[in-house]
Parts: C-alpha cells; sequence; structure tokens
C-alpha cells in the first residue's frame, strides 16, 4: 500500500549526503524530528526541525548513551496504524507517528580498525540507532528505515519518483536491508568480545589485496591489518602462502622461552632447535633439514646478529621475522633484493580461529595448551630423566603444530626428524625415522612425541627399535596398555597428558 510520508526521525552518525533527502522531504512538507548533531546540521540548511528532546520533554543524557530511547518516539514508530486501539492509545499519550526513519549507526568497526581504547570502542557501541532501526524494520507496514548512508542515494530516487511516498514492497525491502545492518553491527561487537580483531565481518575491516592465492589462477585479498603486527624491512611484498606460513612460524614460536630459531616449509616446521646463542639455534635448526629449509620461512625470538646473518644469508629463504635486528646485521641480510625482513611487533593475537567451509565458517578458539612435565602422567615402571621430561616438554610444543597424523623426534633442544600429516601415525614415524637417518641423526637416546594417542603398540615398537628412550603422548586408546606394556618389556619411559593436539 502506497503511504505518504509526513514526519521523519533523522539521527545519523555521518551527516554527508544527508542534505539531498532533508530538503526533499523539507519541499514534501514533512515534519522532522532529530537528535543533536543532525539537528544543526539540518538547521544549517535553513530548514526547521524539532528536537527529540523537545518531543520527549527528556535531554540527552548520560554523554549521549540515551536520546531516543523513549515511549515517545518507539512508540510513534511502533505503534500499528490500521489498529484503532493502538491509534487511540498514541492520541491518550501524545505519540506523534513517526513514518520515516533515517540512521546512520556510530562506526564501531572503524573504531575498532582505528586501534582505538577499549572505553572509545564500547562508547561506539550504538543503542538508540540500533533500536531505531529494529523497531523501524518491524513496522514496515507503517514505517520506512534508512539503516545506512548507503542508502541514500535509492531513497531520494523513491522519495521524489513517488511524490514522498513509498509503497509497501519498498518499505519491505528496506527492512530487510534494516536487518542485515543490524545483524551485521551485532556480528561485529560480538566479534570484538571474542578477542577477533578486524570484525566478525571479515570485509570490515582493512584489505590488502594479494597478488594472487595459494596458486597464480586464484584471486585473493587479506583482511586485517598487517602494519598492526609487523614491520616489514625489506623485500617483496608478502604473498599468500608466506602469511599461511609466517602464521605457522609465529604460532609454533610462541611455544618458547628460550631463545630459538624455526624454519617452517607449507606450514610445518622443517627445523627446530633452542641454544644459548642464536647462530647455535639457527645452525641446529638448519641441520634438521636444510634440503626443505630452501625456501622456507624464518622465525627468532631473539635478536638477529651479525653472525647469524652471516649464516642465513647463505642460504635461500623467503622470510626472516625477528623482534629485532642488528644494523650490520641487516646490511648482510638486504644484500639479496626479495628477501622478506619482517620486524615482528609486540600485538596480542585473537584467541578465536576461523575457516570457511560448504557455505559456512567454522570457529574454534586456538590450541593455546601447553602440557609441562610437571603434567606429564608416567604410565610405565620407569619415568624420564629429567633431561628426558625437557626433550619431551620441547618435542610436544612442535608437535602441537605440525599436520596430523604426526610424530617428532628431538633431542637436547633440537628437532631432529619428524612426520607430517600421514594417514597413519606408522607412516609418520616411519617417515621421521627415514629422515633422521638421511641427515646423520643417531636417535640413540632421543625421546619421541605423538600429537594424538596410539592406536596400537606397533609405534613404540618401532619407535624403540630405532633408538628412542622416552615418549609423551596424550593416551585414551582402548588398547593404551599394550603400547605400555611394550614399553615396560623394552624400558623405555612413557607419559601420558592426556590432552590431544589434531591439526588439520
Ligand atoms: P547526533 O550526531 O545526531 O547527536 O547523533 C547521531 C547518532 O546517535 C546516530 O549514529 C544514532 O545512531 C545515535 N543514536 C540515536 N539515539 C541514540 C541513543 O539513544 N543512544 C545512543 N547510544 N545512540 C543513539
Amino acid at each position: 500500500m502506497s503511504k505518504k510520508i509526513s514526519s521523519a526521525l533523522i539521527s545519523v552518525f555521518y551527516k554527508d549526503g544527508l542534505d539531498k533527502i532533508v530538503k526533499l522531504l523539507h519541499e514534501n512538507g514533512v515534519q522532522l524530528y532529530s537528535t543533536g548533531g543532525t539537528q544543526t546540521f539540518i538547521e544549517n540548511l535553513g530548514i526547521p526541525v524539532t528536537a527529540v528532546e523537545d518531543l520527549t520533554a527528556y535531554p540527552s543524557i548520560f554523554g549521549g548513551r540515551v536520546k531516543t530511547l523513549h515511549p515517545k518516539i518507539f512508540g510513534g514508530i511502533l505503534h500499528r496504524r490500521g489498529l484503532e486501539e493502538d491509534v487511540a492509545t498514541a492520541a491518550h499519550y501524545e505519540i506523534p507517528a513517526i513514518d520515516l526513519v533515517i540512521v546512520d549507526l556510530y562506526p564501531f568497526e572503524e573504531t575498532v580498525a582505528s586501534g582505538a581504547s577499549e572505553e572509545d570502542i564500547i562508547e561506539k557501541i550504538d543503542i538508540g540507532g540500533i533500536s531505531l532501526i529494529r523497531g523501524a524494520a518491524k513496522n514496515y507496514e507503517d514505517v520506512l528505515i534508512v539503516s545506512s548512508r548507503d542508502q541514500y542515494d535509492e531513497v531520494y530516487e523513491i522519495l521524489s519518483a513517488k511524490n514522498g511516498s513509498t509503497d509497501l514492497e519498498d518499505r519491505k525491502r528496506f527492512a530487510k536491508l534494516a536487518f542485515a545492518t543490524s545483524s551485521h553491527y551485532d556480528s561485529a561487537i560480538h566479534a570484538y568480545f571474542a578477542g577477533f580483531e578486524g570484525g566478525g565481518n571479515f570485509r570490515a575491516g582493512k584489505i590488502t589485496p594479494l597478488r594472487y592465492g595459494e596458486n597464480p589462477h586464484q584471486s585473493a585479498r587479506f583482511y586485517g591489518d598487517l602494519d598492526k603486527m609487523f614491520t616489514q624491512l625489506h623485500g617483496k611484498e608478502l604473498s599468500y602462502n608466506n602469511l599461511m606460513d609466517v602464521d605457522a612460524c609465529v604460532r609454533l614460536i610462541d611455544e618458547f622461552e628460550d631463545l630459538t630459531y624455526v624454519i617452517v616449509k607449507h606450514n610445518n616446521a622443517c627445523g627446530v632447535a633452542s641454544a644459548s646463542t642464536p647462530v647455535q639455534a639457527y645452525l641446529n635448526a638448519l641441520s634438521c633439514d636444510p634440503v626443505s629449509a630452501f625456501g622456507g620461512v624464518i622465525i627468532t625470538n631473539g635478536k638477529v646478529d651479525k653472525a647469524t646473518a652471516e649464516e642465513l644469508h647463505q642460504l635461500f629463504f623467503e622470510i626472516l621475522i625477528a623482534p629485532e635486528f642488528d644494523e650490520d646485521a641487516l646490511t648482510i641480510l638486504k644484500q639479496k633484493k626479495d628477501r622478506r625482513l619482517l620486524v615482528r611487533k609486540p600485538v596480542t593475537l585473537s584467541k578465536s580461529q576461523y575457516r570457511t567451509l560448504l557455505n559456512g565458517v567454522l570457529e574454534q578458539d586456538k590450541d593455546l595448551s601447553t602440557e609441562k612435565a610437571g603434567q606429564f602422567k608416567v604410565v610405565t615402571n620407569v619415568a624420564p630423566t629429567e633431561e628426558q621430561n625437557k626433550a619431551l616438554e620441547f618435542a610436544l610444543k612442535i608437535c602441537k603444530h605440525l599436520k596430523s597424523n604426526n610424530v617428532v623426534l628431538a633431542k637436547d633442544g633440537q628437532l631432529l626428524a619428524s612426520g607430517v600429516g600421514q594417514t597413519s601415525r606408522v607412516d609418520a614415524l616411519k617417515q621421521a625415522i627415514d629422515k633422521a637417518k638421511e641427515f646423520g641423526f643417531d636417535l640413540n637416546g632421543a625421546v619421541m612425541a605423538s600429537e594424538a594417542f596410539f592406536p596400537f603398540p606397533d609405534c613404540v615398537e618401532i619407535a624403540h627399535k630405532a633408538g628412542i628412550q622416552a615418549v609423551v603422548q596424550p593416551g585414551g586408546s582402548i588398547k593404551d596398555q599394550l603400547s605400555i606394556d611394550y614399553c615396560n618389556q623394552s624400558g623405555i619411559a612413557m607419559v601420558m597428558t592426556g590432552i590431544r593436539h589434531f591439526l588439520h
């Protein structure tokens, strides 16, 4: 049904583009109501407007937190014009009908993206505006809702073409848009509280176009602000695959307090070592698998010094990430023009993780559980030595961040070998043992970590035969006892954590 607009409530954060509509409404004899800043804007156009305060006989209070939240406003929007009782109630309480509501909400996402303080962000949660949008959209039978400044042009076209009237079809369509606005807005607020900066709608924050996606025929972009997390000192822009590896690097290095180097290739670590000097940590990480390290992404939690830079310079790598670089180290590393050098900023990362699949998105908490030796439950007759416990802790940190199924072999703060992304744990172990042999490691006295339980005793048997002396795994298989029995017969130690670390 076509309805002529006789009154409008306008409350907008950004006033740009509003003048055209306000003038048109005025020409059509529409009575205007407005809030503080919007009222001033309309008055400055020389157009008469009634302050919401004059209608409600209530001032805007609590620093603007309560402006339009009043029965005269919401009654004016929500009463059903076709229902005698509602019309009588409105008349009784002197509630004027409001036929058009124009709102542009406080810019919540923009405020979050600007790095504002929590206090500022909370103040940018619009309360009255979102209620106006929902109220007016609910009563689309009688009211037209314009819920964002993006809709001004379209509404202007309709109102000019229809001499200030709207059809039910228009009002219903704008109601649909209004609920899209309000759900988007509340999703962004939820995402902020859930710890995901950039908003639940990934498309809301900063967007960096990437040259291409995982492969050159796939277009791609990054939603988020890389400059907040890294300063790029040198090299080409980051690619899609680089970003995936950077993420894998960051997740793994954050497990370590000791000075550590990590080398990642296709999201999996192919070198990890902790040592007392940076150069030793790097060389030990590299020796784990120098073949895979070619073209890898490297991260350290220590300052990059000249001695390490000289060693790093020998390797072709994509990215080096560190909290700090010595000037003479930079001089060496910058000799290769494409090599990306990133300083990592001390920024807290989101605790949530998202992944699209089918026509939806999965969300989960990140796996932030790191088990220490104090939490290990010894299940064998022999317990690990102090040295073995340290190695088990080290191995467990790595295996948490490798694709399942995986097995990690380690010793003395060094990853010796791993088997990753296998469809059977036995295959992962065999791969690890083969790699350790290939790169000349003696596995005697080394330890093994597995991110999930052993379904059969075959893994501990193969590991023991290769020289492994201590094992950590979550446990939980109905056949755990068979693995425990094998360890007891062969005199090796096994501990269980009760925490599985699948990574898919
Ligand atoms: P103005 O600049 O006109 O003073 O304020 C306009 C802004 O206030 C709009 O973004 C609108 O969504 C918001 N707004 C309107 N009523 C209320 C209210 O009662 N509480 C809060 N927090 N915001 C409101």
